[in-house]
């Protein structure tokens, strides 16, 4: 039997008063996903395990069965991989962000939101004059870059600049964690003074400041870490071949490590504008020469991060009716059939804005296999179903197995 996951990022949610008390998941009109679940099985998944943030790294790795404890590395090498940096024995990759840097203060994580035409063209700046056998920087998109450092020692006390804005730089610049690591902190925090030296003057940030935009003035690397010592999916579970279809990077280069094909399709763009039904059609297209899909849809968790209940029932609709509904109406009729799991990674609750940490609900569908009894898809009504709550490597293992 083939498989694909159709994953809706951030899409559980908490009760919310505006809707009479339903979560959008319950509020939503999703005919689909309620089919499937009532066709299938249900449970929940705990899929940030203890000790760990509830990123959409580690909740992702987490739904495809990885044990975090031996694989998670941070987000910089997985991002590496979606832009086409393999990470070598030895090396260690940081997220690298272009930040807005002003007197000592930083204004913002994103240098505004910088294109990343202007970004592009400051990295490759940064990496002619400040890179060398040592340290390498690798252009992304928009703010987020790449920052790779041969002989690197990771174990450093790092702050994502989301996390501090408005806040002075200085004290928040790298520490090392163990005395081993102070010679890669040196370095990183003298890149950082550096790089501020270089950007100030540099044409690309004075149109921007002529412009009314805010500088990119400043590099901040965080998240540093090595190759993830990741199995792929086929070794892992007898998949014979899969592929991944995500707008986000992190996500693709998940894929990369798990052994999947990164699928490009035109006009998806991680929001609720994105091409949902390019991306129905592209997981079609994969099933046909994949037996195993994992299709990412952003759209929800950043209607959560936004509060907006509202956008947010709508990009479960939009799941529903432009995703779900295509592709159980057309796999339905091939000779092979095809399991379709759906989940979210985590709950994005439009209330808090960010992410949980709590189970999320899923279901499973196997043409002809027996159902439970829930036949409804949402928060609540899945507690109810056959699995409880399922572990580690539990929900996939059970996907897998025919
Ligand atoms: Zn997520």
């Amino acid at each position: 039997m083939k498989s694909i996951i159709i994953l809706g990022d951030g899409m559980a949610d908490e009760p919310v008063e505006s809707l009479g008390g339903k979560t959008p998941l319950q509020f939503a009109h999703t005919p689909y996903m309620d089919k499937l679940a009532e066709l299938g099985v249900t449970g929940r998944l705990q899929t940030v395990p203890e000790g760990f943030h509830p990123g959409s790294e580690v909740a992702n790795l987490a739904v495809l069965g990885y044990d975090l404890s031996k694989v998670y590395e941070g987000r910089g090498v997985l991002e590496a991989a979606s832009i086409g940096v393999t990470l070598q024995p030895g090396e260690m990759a940081m997220r690298c962000n272009l930040i807005c840097i002003e007197g000592d203060i930083i204004k913002n994580h994103s240098s505004g939101h910088i294109s990343t035409e202007e970004a592009d063209e400051l990295i490759r700046f940064l990496n002619e004059n400040l890179g060398s056998e040592k340290v390498k920087f690798y252009a992304g998109v928009s703010y987020r870059h790449l920052l790779v450092i041969k002989g690197g020692d990771k174990r450093l006390s790092c702050t994502p600049p989301h996390d501090v804005p408005l806040k002075p730089f200085r004290p928040l610049m790298i520490q090392p964690e163990v005395p081993e690591a102070a010679e890669t902190a040196a370095l990183l925090n003298d890149l950082i003074l550096k790089s501020q030296d270089l950007l100030k003057d540099h044409p690309v940030n004075r149109k921007r400041i002529a412009a009314g935009k805010d500088p990119a003035n400043s590099i901040w690397p965080w998240s540093p870490g090595y190759r993830p010592a990741m199995q792929t999916l086929q070794q892992m579970y007898g998949f014979k071949k899969g592929a991944v279809i995500s707008a986000v990077d992190l996500i693709r280069g998940i894929g990369v490590y798990a052994g999947l094909e990164v699928i490009q399709v035109e006009g998806i763009t991680g929001l609720y504008d994105t091409n949902y039904e390019g991306k129905a059609q592209a997981a079609l297209e994969a099933l046909k020469t994949n037996d195993f899909v994992y299709l990412h849809v952003e759209a929800s968790d950043e209607a959560g991060h936004e509060g907006d209940v509202q956008l947010k029932v709508k990009t479960i609709e939009y799941l529903d009716s432009r995703i779900v509904r295509t592709i159980y109406e057309t796999t339905k009729n091939w000779d092979e059939p095809v399991a379709i799991a759906i989940l979210p990674d985590h709950p994005t609750p439009c209330s808090i804005r960010t992410h949980t940490s709590d189970p999320v609900p899923f279901l499973i569908y196997k043409p002809k296999e027996k159902a439970d009894f829930v036949t409804i898809y949402d928060e609540f009504s899945v507690k109810s179903g056959k699995f409880g709550i399922l572990q580690n490597n539990e929900f996939i293992q059970e996907l897998a197995s025919v």
